[in-house]
């Protein structure tokens, strides 16, 4: 089960956090993973941990939101892997701002990064996968992407992109089907990243956020990269156009 042995997956945001447990989880069941991020130095000891434990992988520096590295990560990728089965879109930031403060160019970074910068991952890995007729994109979106009934003060620009990222990955996933191409979101409540340790949160709403889960704890990054895992594997090759909320109950409260 879950066997990704000769897959090939890029994970974009890698160097820390969810997205560099995504990568260690990925390699443990078998896939070669490109372990992609701003900072070029951080990847590389992700992919000494991949390396140490029998797994393999390279780094590439890629900020998804200059389309010419995107392009060289993916062009880089099949040059040393020879093909991409899997993109997961992680990357992410999240700055709490109340809204009347909010600027243009706040708005344009989170949209940019969290969004576009999915879109444009997505395109570039797109061709590869319909060529081969098989893909798994997986879309790291958020349960403050809207349409659940709970709203994030503060977040009005991180939670637009997110809902961008769920009405994207439903229409992705149609368009992609007819190619073997599943195409998958999922929605972490809060879990315990050094993003969640960096953001700004007023201690009421973080307390607030706590008690509402029934768990009574942050979610541990592995706890959402095996499902990562899961949807690219074999295994959950009947899933897509799907977002799976993994959030300790926070949304059955
Ligand atoms: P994280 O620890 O901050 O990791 C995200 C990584 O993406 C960081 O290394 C970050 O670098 C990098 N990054 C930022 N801008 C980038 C760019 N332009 N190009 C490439 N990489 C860039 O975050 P995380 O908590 O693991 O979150 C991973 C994903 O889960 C994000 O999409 C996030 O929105 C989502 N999520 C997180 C939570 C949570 O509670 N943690 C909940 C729901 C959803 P910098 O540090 O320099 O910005």
């Amino acid at each position: 089960m879950f066997n990704l042995s000769g897959k090939v997956a890029i994970v974009t945001g890698a160097r820390r956090g969810m997205g560099r447990t995504h990568s260690l989880l990925l390699a443990q069941a078998g896939a070669k993973v490109v372990v992609s991020d701003i900072d070029l130095e951080e990847c590389e000891q992700v992919v000494v941990e991949i390396e140490e434990a029998g797994g393999e992988a390279i780094a590439i520096k890629c900020d998804v939101t200059n389309k010419k590295e995107i392009d060289g990560m993916v062009s880089t990728a099949i040059k040393k892997f020879g093909k991409i089965d899997i993109l997961v879109n992680n990357v992410g930031i999240c700055q709490f701002k109340p809204f009347v403060d909010l600027t243009d160019e706040d708005w344009e970074k989170t949209i940019n990064i969290n969004l576009r910068g999915y879109y444009w991952c997505a395109k570039a890995v797109a061709p590869e996968m319909i060529k081969q007729k098989f893909g798994r994109i997986i879309n790291i979106a958020s349960i403050a992407a809207g349409q659940v009934g709970v709203g994030f003060q503060g977040l009005t620009h991180y939670c637009a992109s997110k809902g961008g990222i769920v009405g994207f990955t439903e229409a992705l996933a149609l368009e992609l089907a007819p190619y073997n191409i599943t195409v998958n979101a999922i929605a972490p409540g809060v879990i315990d990243t050094p993003m969640v340790a960096s953001v700004k949160m007023d201690p009421k709403t973080l307390e607030a956020i706590m008690a509402r889960i029934p768990l009574k704890r942050m979610g541990r990054p592995e706890e959402i990269s095996g499902l990562v895992v899961f949807l690219a594997s074999d295994e959950a090759s009947y899933i897509t156009g799907d977002m799976i909320i993994v959030d300790g109950g926070y949304m059955s409260m």
